[in-house]
């Protein structure tokens, strides 16, 4: 099974987070779940675990440095 990928770089934050997500989707949904709450203020409701879900990307989306942002998506 492909692995999957949320990447904080491809949204812009108040704290410029740059932190990227690789694993199985599973281990991705739980990190990237506690890491919006604990760096990002967001509540785990299902909405969000909605809206990472929507922003996983395959693995192989990776790419070194930085990364133009787009606004998150509301
Ligand atoms: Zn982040």
């Amino acid at each position: 099974m492909a692995r999957k990928m949320a990447d904080c770089r491809r949204f812009e934050s108040d704290n410029g987070c740059s932190l990227t997500i690789i694993g199985e989707e599973q281990e991705v949904m739980e990190a990237a779940a506690q890491h919006a709450v604990s760096a990002h203020g967001h509540e785990d409701t299902p909405e969000l675990r909605g809206q990472i879900q929507g922003m996983l990307e395959s693995e192989e989306s990776y790419t070194f440095g930085t990364r133009a942002s787009e606004p998150f998506p509301s």
